[in-house]
């Protein structure tokens, strides 16, 4: 990491330091905010990580996890927490748009801003950056972060926890996104006494029965194959959020499931949000959905997992997909 000695300088007094993440944080966000705040706090600064929009559920176990400020419920402590911190660290997305109001109020402090971030093309409103597309996660970046700074021996087991968390579910269970480097930096992790099979139940394994029944008439009612563009998409509307009781956190993993058919090279998840529609893509192999993310619906991401939003509502949304496909059909049928 470039300019790694003046980071060390900076952090060799103790600070005020605001940790902050994208809205509807996933595991990676919040694995990755607590994992550093824990460290930097080891230190000796003031750290407070601070989001957009609430957790799901399924992190809440996670140590701090109860502390964190979230700007949709306690706007004026948020607010009051960035009157003049003296470092932001930005974790896992890549424009200030991705926090929305916080974003606006970063833009004008004056604080050092520095980016850990394994999304593609980041915006330049940073200070210092470790900026890795390569990366599995921005959890595999903190720790090299702290690695970088010499710090590797300061590395705890609760903090092997929270970056296991985050490469686990970004990595989906380690099934893309991994590297020999990864393995070798999670074998640590486990040295420290992180528990895989624990977190992977505390994770994964905590559906309720309301939840699985969802999944089931998802991919029952609400699902269509494309065949001819090896695609395949889910929709909910809001009167289905209503009917079923869906909450936000429920839908969680849910485009995944199209991704396990055969044919399947692209799956889509197609959801109206309270003000917009909301859309999550991925992938398999070669075929990039940042493109279309970025070129039709307002977002991006990376190669094999992306999502944007539109304000047209649901229909008008799939339809406008539906038309976009053919621009990629020779991609999606030569993957
Ligand atoms: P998800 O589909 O799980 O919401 O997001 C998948 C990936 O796409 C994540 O890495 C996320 O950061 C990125 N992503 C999702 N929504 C947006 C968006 O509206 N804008 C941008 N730039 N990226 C997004
Ligand atoms: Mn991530």
């Amino acid at each position: 990491m470039e300019n790694i000695n003046e980071i060390k300088a900076l952090l060799a007094v103790p600070k005020d330091i605001v940790i902050t993440t994208h809205r509807n944080p996933d595991g990676d966000a919040i694995g990755s905010s607590l994992g550093l705040k824990l460290y930097l706090e080891s230190l000796g600064h003031t750290v407070t990580v601070a989001v957009p929009s609430e957790s799901p559920a399924f992190l809440g176990w996670m140590p701090g996890a109860g502390d964190i400020l979230i700007f949709d419920l306690q706007q004026d402590d948020v607010r009051k927490l960035l009157e003049k911190p003296d470092i932001v660290f930005c974790l896992d997305f890549n424009s200030l748009e991705r926090i929305d109001k916080m974003g606006e109020i970063i833009t004008s402090l004056k604080a050092t801003k520095i980016l850990i971030d394994h999304h593609l093309y980041p915006e330049p409103f940073y200070d210092f950056e470790l900026h890795d597309v390569t990366a599995s996660s921005t959890s595999e970046l903190v720790f090299d972060f702290i690695n970088f700074l010499g710090d590797k021996s300061k590395i705890t087991k609760t903090i092997a926890e929270c970056l296991f968390t985050g490469i686990l579910t970004d990595t989906g269970s380690f099934k893309y996104s991994t590297s020999p480097k990864l393995f070798r930096l999670v074998a640590d992790l486990l040295e420290l006494g992180v528990d895989d099979v624990q977190i992977q139940n505390l994770v994964f394994n905590c559906l309720d029965e309301k939840h699985l029944r969802l999944i089931g008439l998802v991919l029952h009612d609400r699902m269509e194959v494309l065949d001819e563009f090896r695609t395949a998409i889910i929709t909910l509307t809001k009167q289905d959020y209503e009917r079923f009781h869906i909450s936000r956190g429920d839908t969680e993993g849910l485009v995944n499931f199209l991704l396990q058919m055969k044919n399947v090279v692209l799956a889509v998840f197609i959801h109206e949000q309270p003000t917009i529609t909301k859309i999550s893509l991925r992938s398999k192999g070669d075929f990039s959905v940042q493109d279309i993310a970025r070129k039709h619906f307002k977002g991006g991401g990376h190669k094999n997992a992306s999502g944007g939003y539109s304000y047209i509502g649901l229909r008008p949304t799939v339809n406008k997909f539906k038309q976009i496909l053919p621009e990629y059909q020779e991609a999606l049928l030569n993957n």
